[in-house]
């Protein structure tokens, strides 16, 4: 049978294991755990704590440092309130589109990878491919995140990783990372008659606000020279600003919810270390010396580290080979691709689909870029093989 019709089936099969991030993926995993593991791959099934989710790490080939991994997310985003035209868990083919939650984003990628596994097992492999399937992409990256804080103990050394989201298989070698923090304020409460007799939580937060606002503009000036991003710099915005019961009432409690999309690492670093030094030298000296109880914490929900471009890049050069494309772009949603990055690996992210039907109802992949992806798959294929 020819790759696409395996990969056909493969992929009506995947999108039948309804792996809503919210409901688990462990069913998809022991069934692709065992199709790998009938195929001679040796694979690591990691739970995550609640025991409802799970990693897959397989490798094919030998059993050495340098290996190339294939990754794709297992989960996909909730359905409720979508008008889907058909079952969204049930494949449904029509005018070359194959539908069904998850077609592009990303099942497609992993079904195109599974039907080429055989292929890759049967071949003389010089270094190690790792087919790596994780949880919880769509809500921060957690599985990833595992993974990737799990893989040096296990004493695996990949090279290079390919994610396969859906770029139309063009090659991305960056992306912003996306950052959100929740902070909250307690001060103390009081009548409005009397303000300096309380710590009001809502004027620290406001405090707080516009500290990250001079912070939102230094950023402008530490863009890269070479920044491709749209806006170049590393952003930074006020989403939620909660506190407060009445006119007349000190708030004793206040929230911010803020995030930033960081273009660098040490953008990342700049911010938190700027922001928590002016917590540490003015803002909680103050409201301690009216109330020692007064806090405030800042609370990590959740960091996607970006992909940064660079100009050494393996995965770029070896990809494009692969799929003749010349130039590599950046975009402006995120992946894992930064968590695997930052382990010192080349990445790029390069996957069949479009990003414009993802999380969308009737969701689909085209047939023709399922085969394009496959292409890039057995020319790789071709290509670490020895004999
Ligand atoms: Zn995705």
């Amino acid at each position: 049978m020819a790759l696409i019709d395996d990969t056909k089936t493969l992929l009506g099969e995947l999108i039948s294991f309804a792996t809503v991030s919210s409901d688990g993926n462990l069913e998809l995993i022991a069934w692709a755990a065992d199709r790998l593991g009938e195929l001679g791959a040796e694979t690591r099934v990691m739970v995550d704590e609640t025991g409802s989710k799970a990693n897959l790490f397989a490798t094919i080939g030998p059993n050495e440092d340098g290996g190339i991994v294939l990754s794709g997310h297992s989960d996909v985003v909730p359905v409720a309130d979508q008008d889907w035209s058909s079952d969204p868990f049930r494949m449904r083919e029509a005018d070359g589109l194959l539908y069904g939650r998850g077609a592009c984003d990303m099942k497609g990628f992993i079904a195109a990878v599974l039907a080429t596994a055989p292929l890759f097992a049967t071949s003389k492999l010089t270094r190690p491919v790792h087919i790596c399937l994780t949880y919880d992409e769509e809500v921060g990256c957690l599985g990833a995140r595992k993974l990737v804080s799990e893989l040096p103990g296990m004493g695996v050394r990949p090279a290079l990783a390919v994610i396969g989201e859906p770029t139309e298989m063009r090659i991305i070698e960056g992306h912003k990372g996306c950052c959100e923090y929740t902070t909250t304020f307690r001060g103390l409460e009081g009548h409005g008659s009397v303000p300096d007799a309380g710590v009001n939580a809502v004027e620290y937060a406001l405090r707080y606000g516009m500290r990250l606002m001079e912070l939102k503009e230094q950023l402008k000036g530490r863009a890269p020279a070479a920044s491709r991003f749209d806006p170049p710099w590393t952003t930074l915005q006020l989403g939620r600003l909660v506190g407060g019961v009445a006119h007349n009432v000190i708030p004793g409690l206040a929230s911010l919810d803020w995030e930033m999309r960081p273009v660098t690492e040490a953008d990342r670093a700049y911010v938190c270390e700027a922001i928590d030094a002016y917590v540490h030298d003015e803002l909680l000296p103050a409201m301690r010396a009216v109330h020692p109880q007064a806090s405030i914490r800042r609370e990590v929900v959740g960091e996607v580290a970006g992909l940064e471009p660079v100009e050494e890049n393996e995965a770029r050069r070896i990809v494009a080979e692969l799929t003749g494309a010349n130039g590599a772009d950046v975009v402006s949603f995120g992946t894992e691709a930064g968590l695997f990055q930052q382990l010192g690996m080349s990445v790029v992210v390069c996957g069949p689909g479009s990003i414009a039907q993802a999380h969308k109802p009737d969701e689909f992949v085209s047939l023709d870029q399922l085969g394009a992806c496959l292409a890039m798959l057995e020319r790789l294929a071709g290509r670490l093989n020895a004999s």
